[in-house]
């Protein structure tokens, strides 16, 4: 069965007999090194990232893949095409949605790792594959169909056959004085991600609407802590029905509404209301609302109605041919490791679409 040349991945279009991927492989590599030793521009310090600077690609080339962000679900689905031998180009802005973390939590091999370093390690382990380029800039713009893309990056256009996004979500704010102080140092959106290290103290969980109470979310942080306030902030009346189901759970609601949160540093120390009283309180969990970055509102793909970035099941593809999509913009279930599987998914599927669309150009008269 053969492959049009084009569609195979760029390490391997021209093969030579008795030589094996893995022997093409090790050439590019060890030609990389070489070049660098020899000085094309790179200091010894960043002799690991070779493989990933812009100046070694041709301008004109088209990518197997360009990757819209660099957080767990990119990276995960850049090593899935670089270990595939794909061409891809992986472009960060920079600005990641556990950036107010100290930490994260509940993924295995890196649970308790600081994000920065999280994506330190993802992009090192990147640098092997020598097709897989990282780029740190911002997307603005996507347009094209399935094998010619273009990409307008805030460095230049660029072209691939292929698009994943993995934008992650923006994360908003809820206009209560000290919320967006204590986002993320204790103000937290999953307890799996941040409730072990605060476990068995006074949790709250402030709510705007009745979806949380209603998907069991303050009865299950009981799990964690014997002591859960409901803040309703007076903007939601919780049905008598639900309002004794919590009280069976052990959940208290607290209705009046909040003046301030008060903090020292970001570090919740109390809830302060309109009349002037306070409630001790150190850990609150709530559910900002999340818009998708400006490059995917501006693609108009489908959305499911909680407005993330609907996926078939299988592929990951969107309603747009081509565009596959990975990590937080498609999904409520937000986590690192979510995001990680997501990508790696994606890219698999990605890579297999791109083997089918070489298979149809060899059987095309
Ligand atoms: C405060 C906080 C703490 C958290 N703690 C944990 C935890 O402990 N454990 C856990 O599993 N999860 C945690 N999460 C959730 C976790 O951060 C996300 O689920 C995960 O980061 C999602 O990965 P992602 O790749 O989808 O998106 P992100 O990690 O948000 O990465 C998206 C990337 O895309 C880039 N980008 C966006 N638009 C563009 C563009 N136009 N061009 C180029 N790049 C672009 C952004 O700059 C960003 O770097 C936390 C979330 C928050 C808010």
């Amino acid at each position: 069965m053969s492959r049009s040349h084009d569609d195979l991945p760029r390490a391997l279009r021209h093969p030579i007999p008795g030589v094996t991927r893995r022997d093409c492989l090790k050439t590019t590599a060890a030609l990389a090194a070489t070049a660098l030793a020899s000085g094309c521009g790179a200091s010894p310090s960043a002799t690991h990232s070779a493989a990933r600077t812009a100046n070694h690609r041709s301008m004109d080339m088209t990518y197997d893949a360009i990757i819209v962000g660099g957080g767990p679900g990119g990276l995960a689905a850049a090593l899935t095409l670089g270990r595939a031998c794909r061409e891809v180009l992986l472009c960060d802005a920079g600005t990641p949605r556990n950036a107010a973390a100290t930490h994260i939590h509940n993924f295995v091999t890196r649970d308790g790792t600081p994000p920065a370093e999280f994506r330190q390690i993802g992009r090192a382990q990147l640098a092997p594959y020598t097709t897989v380029e990282v780029r740190d800039t911002r997307v603005e713009a996507i347009d094209g169909e399935p094998g010619a893309f273009e990409v307008k990056t805030a460095a230049g256009l660029v072209r691939a056959r292929r698009v994943v996004l993995a934008t992650g979500m923006i994360d908003g704010t809820i206009d209560i004085p000290g919320f967006a102080e204590a986002w993320g140092g204790s103000i937290f959106q999953c307890p799996y991600c941040h409730g072990w290290e605060v476990r068995g103290r006074r949790w709250g969980y402030l709510t705007l609407g009745l979806e949380g109470i209603q998907h069991g979310f303050p009865a299950m942080l009981r799990g964690w802590s014997e002591d859960v306030v409901v803040f309703t902030h007076a903007a939601v009346d919780v049905p008598a029905e639900q309002a004794e189901a919590l009280s069976r759970a052990g959940v208290r609601i607290e209705p009046r509404p909040i003046a301030k949160l008060v903090h020292e540093k970001g570090r919740m120390t109390h809830v302060e209301f309109t009349d002037g009283s306070r409630m001790a309180l150190e850990v609150l969990y709530a559910h900002p609302p999340q818009r998708q970055v400006g490059v995917v509102d501006r693609l108009g793909l489908e959305l499911d109605p909680m407005g993330f970035v609907k996926v078939d099941p299988m592929t990951r593809q969107t309603s747009r041919a081509g565009i596959y999509a990975a990590g937080d913009l498609t999904s409520r279930a937000q986590g690192a490791i979510f995001a990680a599987a997501t990508g790696s998914h994606a890219a698999a599927m990605l890579n297999h679409d791109l083997s089918m669309a070489a298979l149809r150009d060899t059987a095309a008269p």
